[in-house]
């Protein structure tokens, strides 16, 4: 086809598996070190902390906060709308993810502010992480 109008697809990998069977299933995967105990992100065959090569796939929060934000106004093709915000999230867990953030106002968005993720599917195969803005439960 090649009419502009389909996303490009992330190859998956034996190492990236398991992060898209996690996303399929609507739940966010990261790998954490069995030794040291912290999570990270993108997939890698050692722990991107300690050295460790023993990780293991769970299951997390998909709740983070947007540590920066670029809105993108001119589309890249017919597949990616505009204008599109894409955000690092620093995750409940730690690691920082680069992501989009799905039905933002740019004109409001904050550094800061709450998020959870919610899946996009881009194929059969490829549900991708995108983040939308939570309203945070007041404390006590
Ligand atoms: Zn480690």
């Amino acid at each position: 086809m090649g009419a502009g109008n389909e996303k490009i697809l992330p190859p998956v990998t034996a190492l990236t598996e398991p992060y898209w069977a996690g996303c399929r299933e609507q739940e966010l995967r990261l790998q954490q070190c069995d030794a040291c105990g912290q999570y990270q992100f993108y997939p890698r065959s050692i722990c991107s902390h300690c050295g460790h090569n023993e990780l293991t796939w769970r299951r997390v929060s998909g709740r983070g906060r947007v540590a920066s934000f670029s809105v993108v106004r001119r589309p890249m093709s017919e597949a990616y709308p505009a204008p599109t915000v894409i955000a690092l999230v620093d995750l409940a867990e730690g690691p920082r993810m680069m992501s989009s953030l799905a039905d933002a106002d740019p004109d409001s968005l904050a550094i800061g502010q709450a998020v959870a993720v919610d899946f996009a599917e881009w194929s059969e195969d490829i549900f991708m992480p995108v983040f939308r803005l939570v309203t945070e439960e007041k404390q006590p």
